[in-house]
Order: structure tokens, then sequence, then C-alpha cells
């Protein structure tokens, strides 16, 4: 059986996966790295990564290639990374060319948002439409584009910062981590969410435990949550005005908020939208979880596409 190595890097580990060309997850393992260091150097970056994979790849014959989702930005289907946000001193690195020429197998690197979205789209609850909005709910909010049954990453592979779209231009709206304000990440994502519940309560949790308070009748958990609600789904909103696009699936950590979040998020997308647009966007959960990222940096392996 034909067989790739896909990983999905995160700041706190690496997940790696050897997966089936029909997706199926045949093994996985999650490693250890410390790449939320911000002064991680490419050559550091470069034997982490390498090593992980020799070490898990170790006797696996049937692997054909290797395929990556990662935080930064990527330059068409190039493999070179131009720059990644929380990764400053990383730049114009040629990171699938050196992985490749270290591991002896072709390696594909793209944008983690992107993967996600192309994960869902070739088997998850994106399958068989030819165009899909991905967003992931986690620490961060990312998005990813299908368009035309294709992945679009824009100029400079930066398109879809959708965490980033400024929901609050409000001078005193909440500070997002990009150094803008207002941005949808700073009021929606699972660390807005912790960080908001702090300010108002005095008390620090994770965003599932806040989301079980509102399920138990805490006020305020659940006002917190139904803004998020309610951002998001302006945020959907303006970009479904720009693309005209009828399907966004959703995925990440706080989607397990959906009980909550998905009324509202409907409720204010509708409100928004042009009139003959209402009704007419389907917003789903994702059924992947956290696998679509890996599924998608290993659908990216097995046939590498011709990126816009
Ligand atoms: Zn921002």
């Amino acid at each position: 059986m034909t067989t790739v190595l896909a990983a999905d890097v995160g700041g706190t580990n690496i997940r790696l996966a050897i997966v089936s060309d029909k997706g199926v997850i045949l093994e996985a393992v999650s490693t250890p790295a410390h790449f939320s260091k911000r002064d991680i150097s490419a050559k550091k970056l470069l034997s982490t990564l390498a090593s992980a994979f020799l070490d898990f790849l170790d006797d696996k014959t049937n692997v054909t290639a290797i395929g990556i989702g990662f935080p930064g930005f990527f330059l068409g289907n190039s493999g070179v990374l131009s720059s990644s946000p929380n990764l400053p001193m990383l730049k114009e690195i040629d990171l699938g060319k050196a992985l490749s020429n270290t591991l002896g197998l072709p390696v594909v690197v793209q944008n983690d948002a992107l993967c996600a979205a192309i994960g869902e789209h070739r088997f998850g609850a994106g399958m068989g439409r030819s165009n899909i909005i991905h967003i992931t709910l986690g620490t961060g909010i990312g998005a990813g584009l299908i368009l035309n049954n294709l992945p679009y990453t824009g100029e400079d592979g930066m398109a879809m910062e959708f965490g980033h779209l400024c929901i609050n231009p409000d001078d005193h709206a909440r500070v997002c981590g990009c150094g803008n304000t207002g941005c949808l990440e700073a009021y929606a994502s699972a660390s807005a969410i912790v960080s908001q519940f702090e300010e108002k309560s005095g008390t620090q949790m994770e965003a599932k435990e806040i989301y079980q308070y509102s399920l138990n009748g805490n006020k305020q958990a659940k006002e917190i949550l139904l803004a998020a609600g309610a951002y998001l789904g302006a945020a959907i909103a303006e970009v479904v005005k720009i693309l005209d696009i009828r399907y966004v699936t959703i995925s990440g950590g706080l989607s397990a908020a959906w009980p909550i979040l998905h009324p509202v998020l409907m409720k204010h997308l509708n409100a928004r939208v042009i009139p003959p647009l209402k009704g007419k966007i389907t917003v789903v959960r994702s059924q992947l979880d956290d696998k679509a990222g890996l599924l998608g940096a290993a659908a990216l392996a097995f046939d590498i596409k011709q990126l816009r």
C-alpha cells in the first residue's frame, strides 16, 4: 500500500502520521518541539524537523512523500517559507527543498490553516464541494479557501487571514497578537475567551471549562461565548459578500462550543449578508476535529496540486 507521511507543526509539538490514500491515519505520534521560542533559527528548525521525521520514518519503506502543515506563509506551491508571524527569524527559507535533500523523499510544505481546508475538502465535511471556506477556531483563528477545487494562497501565501479581520474599529478595541486592535481573533479565539473571562470574573480557566460553565448557567461565560459567535457570524458574512461561497466548515478546539456558537453565528450571518444570500449559507462543524490539517498535508503529499 502506498502511504505518505503527514506532519502538523505547532508551537509546542510536531504531530506526525502515516496516512493512506483514502485518508486513513494508520499510525500517529506527537513529538515535543520548542518552536514557541520566537528566536529559533532556520538551522535549528530544519534539524529539529529532520530528526523528528527520520525517527518516525525509521524502517517504513512504503512512504512515497512527505506533506507538512506549518504556521507560516508560503510562496504558492514552492515550499518556500516567506515569513512566519510567530517565528520572525524565519524568512525566505526553502523548507521543502532543504528537507527533501535531507530526507531523500519529495516534500511539500504549506500553511497549516490552508492544509486544514485541504483536508476538509478532500476527506471531511467539504467533500464534493467546489468551493469552501474552512475556519480553524483554536488558540488563534485561521482559515483556508478552496476555490474551484483548488487551494487559494494569494500572492505571498497570506490569503484568508480571517482571524485578523477587523470587527471592532473602536480605538479602545481589544489588542490582537498581530499588533492591531479590534481583530476577530482578539474576541472569538479560545485565548480571547480565556482572557475575557478572566477580566470579567477574576478567574483563569481553560476555554472548554468556560464553555462548561456557560452550560451550567454562568452568565459571564455565556455572554462571552455568545458575543464570540456573533462576531464570527458577522465576519463570515463579510467574507461571503466578497466571495459568494455558500459552504463554511469549522474545526478546532473551540468548535466544541458549537451548541452555543452556531445559532448566534447563523443569526448574525444572515442579518448581515446581502438579501439574496439570506438563508443560503451553510456553516457546519468539521467531523475531522484536529486531524484536518494532518489529512490536508497528506493530500498535498499524494497529489501536489497546482496552487493559485
Ligand atoms: Zn490581528
